[in-house]
């Protein structure tokens, strides 16, 4: 067995960070600390976070994408996020902009992890671009989830994310739990709690994979430091939930 430590500070950080409405980035040292990179070298403008911006691309040529499908938008700075909130309040007005868009840290694009795809078509529309459920856009959602991205507003879910549904905007939140919320039909507010079921001293979420055992379960970070054991030769994985806990995914050996 090996001791694992984690640190209440860490709940801010990782790829299950839910970042919304009501659970704002608190942390602003923990965004400023992750590695972002520039998506590819036609898209340099445009950064994501470095294991997003690899498996987006991997995501892209396996479907061999060939351009038909742009990012649009990746990492925003607060100050980006405030930028463009402020010009859709002026250019569409309260109503659409309360639907689309996050007030500054309220929006996951400052998190690297989120992106906003379009169909490559002549004007793309920066706010809401085209992308469909068929086509080249339809290879991309069958995949997504196998490559750790979800569909993060999805129809039927508003009431719940408080973002209206956004066919565009993808989310990465890694393997597997891209695939549980897509068989289970959650949102990412809804799957936070749906884990909190699977608690480190309780029975852990079994997953199975081509032949792989993969087991998901909860840490509520009471104290400043909480320790967990775990097999020694297990890889691990941990994120916290930007509320009260971390997710922890072990890939057994
Ligand atoms: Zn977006």
């Amino acid at each position: 067995m090996r001791i694992v430590a984690l640190n209440k500070t860490d709940v801010f950080k990782g790829y299950l960070t839910l970042v919304n409405h009501e659970h704002p980035i608190r942390n602003h040292s923990h965004i400023n600390s992750i590695r972002l990179i520039p998506f590819d070298e036609e898209h340099n403008d445009i950064l994501l976070e470095a294991t997003t911006s690899t498996l987006l691309l991997q995501l892209l040529k396996s479907i061999g994408c060939n351009n038909k499908i742009v990012l649009v938008s990746g990492y925003r700075s607060r100050e980006e996020q405030e930028k463009i909130y402020n010009n859709s309040l002026l250019e569409n007005g309260k109503a659409f902009t309360e639907q689309y868009i996050a007030l500054p840290d309220q929006s996951e694009h400052q998190t690297g992890l989120a992106i906003d795809l379009g169909k490559n078509i002549d004007e793309i529309d920066f706010i809401r671009p085209e992308f469909s459920y068929t086509g080249i856009c339809g290879d991309f959602r069958r995949k997504a989830s196998k490559y750790g991205f979800i569909e993060r507003y999805g129809k039927g879910k508003e009431a719940i994310t408080g973002i209206s549904h956004e066919p565009w905007h993808f989310r990465y939140v890694g393997y597997p739990h891209s695939q549980i919320i897509q068989d289970n039909n959650l949102s990412l507010e809804e799957y936070i709690p749906f884990i909190k079921d699977f608690a480190y001293e309780d029975k852990h979420l079994p997953i199975r994979e081509n032949g792989k055992e993969i087991e998901v379960f909860y840490v509520s970070a009471d104290s400043n430091t909480t320790t967990i054991q775990l097999p020694k030769n297990d890889s691990v994985q941990v994120s916290g939930n930007n509320i009260d806990g971390f997710i922890v995914t072990l890939w057994r050996q």
